[in-house]
């Protein structure tokens, strides 16, 4: 029948049958074309060879998950990655949050790629992320002209765990950016607790971002981070803060002279520069040269480096044990009655200590 509107009597008004749509739903969703393949370990290894970016992350998401399945991978793929990392340079650099690390490291991480070529990965070891629940270091909108570069690859830290734990992870991922052909790495640590100890456990040269006038002088010298450090930077070097950025390096260069030489044979050097502005940063990295010059010369380089693999070894067992031993049921069941006991003067801390580990070991 015909539809009214088609009717003889309203001219201006038709209604067609209209014509078949076509589904919205993407027809190769439905085939799970786009479904990703879980890599081999294999093809893991040829893709971050290779120097393939997006492998070389899937692979570091493994090393920082805490799935033991994934954790049991990844450590596969580090221990094939092994014989093909060490060939890097590595650079901690550390400083208190508004030191302007994020600001530097953009222009050092420009200057180092321009002046050698190669490629920069940027990691870092931040034990307060877990608790912020997002890293505050690493992050890729914090170096802007880096972030964009192809020849730059910039991780955030690591979050879970304790932080050995991070820092471990931070080595790993160490071990595979350069198996992936970055031949620069930066090691960024917020400049707060124990994280400069851990950093300097990995790098072959430890930088301190220093600011002048805020009293941390004293600070870095009480917290005993200036033994550790290979040079000394003095940041904001610019407008009206000059002279007290070149009386800051006075004072730190004096303060220097109390502390015993280091391992090293090399004196630590203390500099200004302007990261904002970019000034004084190639004689920021003509010193870091000069170092790896004077140390390759030594021995030190391959010293320090040795050192630092037994350290890992060492680190990660005692990682191990530890867990192993608190995660244990009987020690758990054991240990709040074991404090208890400590503090009510019953039992010393020693006696109480070796219970627990005699439970521990007695029952493996
Ligand atoms: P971070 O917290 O250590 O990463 O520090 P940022 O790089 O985020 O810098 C903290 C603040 O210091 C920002 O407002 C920067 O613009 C400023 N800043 C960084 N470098 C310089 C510098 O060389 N001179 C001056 N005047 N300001 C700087």
């Amino acid at each position: 029948m015909l539809h009214p509107e088609n009717s003889e009597k309203y001219k201006g008004l038709t209604v067609n049958s209209g014509v078949e749509q076509p589904s919205i739903v993407n027809p190769y969703l439905k085939r799970g074309r786009f479904k990703r393949r879980e890599l081999s370990v294999g093809d893991m290894v040829e893709g971050i060879l290779k120097g393939n970016v997006t492998i070389l992350s899937q692979a570091v998401t493994l090393i920082e998950s805490v799935n033991p399945d994934h954790q049991a991978k990844a450590q596969e793929v580090i221990e094939k990655c092994l014989p093909y990392s060490g060939n890097s340079l590595r650079i901690g650099i550390s400083g208190v949050p508004g030191a302007g690390k994020s600001t530097s490291i953009d222009q050092f991480g420009l200057h180092v790629l321009d002046r050698t070529g190669g490629k920069l990965a940027v990691l870092a070891i931040d034990p307060s992320s877990e608790r912020s629940k997002g890293s505050i270091l690493g992050d890729k909108t914090r170096m802007e002209k880096l972030s964009v570069r192809e020849d730059a690859f910039i991780r955030p830290s690591p979050t879970a765990g304790s932080l050995g734990g991070v820092a471990r992870k931070t080595r790993e991922t160490i071990i595979l950016c350069e198996a992936a052909g970055y031949d620069k790495i930066f090691v960024e640590t917020v400049g707060v607790g124990q994280s400069e100890t851990a950093c300097h456990s990995m790098v072959d040269f430890f930088l301190l971002i220093q600011l002048a006038g805020t009293g941390d002088e004293l600070q870095g010298i009480k917290r005993g981070i200036m033994e550790i450090a290979d040079g000394i930077v003095i940041n904001k070097c610019d407008g009206e803060n000059v002279d007290k950025c070149h009386l800051a390096a006075r004072n730190f260069r004096n303060a220097l002279h109390f502390f015993p030489a280091p391992d090293s044979g090399w004196q630590p050097k203390v500099l200004c520069y302007s990261g904002f502005y970019g000034l004084g940063i190639k004689e920021i990295w003509d010193m870091v040269y000069e170092y790896v010059d004077f140390v390759k010369g030594n021995g030190y380089f391959a010293y320090r480096r040795n050192e630092q693999s037994k350290y890992w070894m060492y680190e990660t067992i005692n990682e191990h044990l530890r867990d192993s031993f608190y995660n244990n049921n009987e020690i758990q069941k054991r240990l709040a009655e074991a404090e208890r006991a400590v503090l009510a003067g019953e039992r010393t801390s020693f006696t109480a200590a070796n219970e627990l580990l005699e439970v521990y070991f007695n029952k493996k």
